[in-house]
């Protein structure tokens, strides 16, 4: 079983990478890509886990690009993590982060939402963690101007809400080309949820390389909806659970939401 869509601590998930790499393996999965937000500092650690429970690892990452102030989010898999290019690029994503999470708490301070930045900082300069809006969804929950992570976003943080900034940073072509130049291949996230159809014919043209037609938040009419247009712009299909955690809001259990074999050995195959 193959799940290519995983996030841990070193972004917004609730599990360290070896726990999250041992609970996948006991739930059946046998081929996992840990792909956290903006940065690949987790990897390292899951390959170790993975080694030590005998299931394979895919480099994985999960970044955040911007068209026209809305966030579309690229899965990058098989790349070099140590690649230059790559990190450098990564570094800027993480400090755009910071500045974003800075401006937020600005203004849930205006609100009367006060929150302690300190440990949202520790996360966004650690050890190439990446920060996030959850990350404050957690500090408002902490300091009880909410009643958990759905509900800060429902009412706070969530995009069209009072202290939501926007993300500033590179293009989705831009990071289609990032991920290739460090030799790997990129597919358009839980595009149901981005709803940007609009960009596939030119991204196709730009790269890309496969749809997340299979996501924990598609239903099945979704996933039939991305595999057609998948097929029409000669890409493949990439999938996984989105798992970020035990009743985290991709509600899909570990091993719950798995991509098909005969998908994995076509994605495989766009690897140059
Ligand atoms: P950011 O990367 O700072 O833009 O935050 C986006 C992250 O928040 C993504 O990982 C989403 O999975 C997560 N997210 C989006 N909406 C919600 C929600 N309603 N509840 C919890 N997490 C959410
Ligand atoms: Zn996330
Ligand atoms: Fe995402
Ligand atoms: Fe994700």
């Amino acid at each position: 079983m193959i799940d290519l869509h995983l996030h841990t601590t070193a972004s917004d998930g609730r599990l360290s990478p070896s726990s999250l790499v041992a609970r996948a393996a006991a739930a059946g999965l046998t081929v996992v890509s840990v792909t956290d937000h903006d940065t690949t500092a987790g990897l390292e650690e899951a390959g170790r886990a993975a080694g030590a429970s005998g299931i394979r690892l895919v480099s994985g990452i999960e970044i955040t690009a911007v068209e026209a102030g809305q966030d579309v989010h690229v899965l990058g898999y098989f790349f070099d993590p140590a690649d230059p290019r790559l990190s450098d690029f990564l570094r800027v994503q993480r400090a755009d982060r910071v500045r974003r999470v800075h401006e937020i708490a600005e203004r849930l301070r205006a609100m009367g939402c006060a929150i302690d930045t300190q440990p949202l900082i520790a996360q966004g300069s650690g050890a190439g963690a990446s920060v996030g809006r959850p990350h404050v969804a957690d500090a408002l929950v902490t300091a009880g101007h909410a009643a958990d992570r759905a509900d800060a976003f429902d009412r706070l943080i969530g995009r069209g809400r009072p202290a939501f900034v926007p993300r500033k940073g590179a293009s989705t072509a831009e990071v289609v080309s990032v991920i290739r130049v460090a030799g790997g291949i990129a597919s358009l996230a839980h595009p149901g949820l981005t709803q940007r159809d609009d960009l596939l014919r030119s991204l196709a043209a730009s790269g890309l390389a496969a749809l997340e037609a299979r996501h924990s938040d598609h239903d099945a009419v979704t996933e039939t909806r991305y595999r057609d247009l998948a097929a029409q712009y000669g890409l493949a299909v990439s999938g996984g659970s989105d798992f970020h955690g035990d009743n985290s809001h991709h509600a899909a259990g570990l091993g719950t939401i798995t991509l098909p074999a005969e998908d994995f050995a076509a994605l495989q195959e766009r690897v140059a």
